[in-house]
């Protein structure tokens, strides 16, 4: 990996307890919050507990019981947030992405018909 994880990103410092959050669900892999910005009724955001910059990084370098926790906690959250009629899951990465947060994380978007995946 070229880039190294900066552990003064915002969400390792979430993790930390440095800052506040609204916490969704849990588990000893993954924490899942509110988005502070939420782009739709349900917008939450789902990370690892270890550092990890993107999904290629998570999919890669993370063990089995970090990416079962992961998804797990996917799981609970379109559970939780009552997604029956749909929803989408985003992973933007590095630039191209417009990844504004070096510490994977996917976004859970739902709770309004959310029109094409694309613009532009
Ligand atoms: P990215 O562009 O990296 O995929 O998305 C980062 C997301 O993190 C954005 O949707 C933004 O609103 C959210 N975000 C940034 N800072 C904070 C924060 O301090 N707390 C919470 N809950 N969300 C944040």
């Amino acid at each position: 990996m070229k880039f190294a994880y900066d552990d003064q990103n915002i969400f390792a410092r979430i993790l930390r307890g440095e800052i506040p959050n609204k916490t969704v669900y849990e588990n000893d892999h993954a924490l899942a919050f509110q988005d502070i910005n939420p782009q739709a009724p349900v917008h939450v955001l789902v990370i690892p507990k270890g550092p990890y910059m993107s999904l290629d990084h998570f999919a890669r370098d993370a063990s089995p019981d970090e990416q079962l926790g992961f998804m797990q906690a996917v799981a609970e959250v379109c559970r939780i947030s009552d997604l029956d009629d749909g929803f989408r899951a985003i992973a933007n990465a590095r630039a191209h992405g417009v990844q504004e947060v070096p510490h994977y994380h996917m976004h859970i978007l739902g709770g309004r018909p959310l029109g094409r995946m694309l613009q532009g």
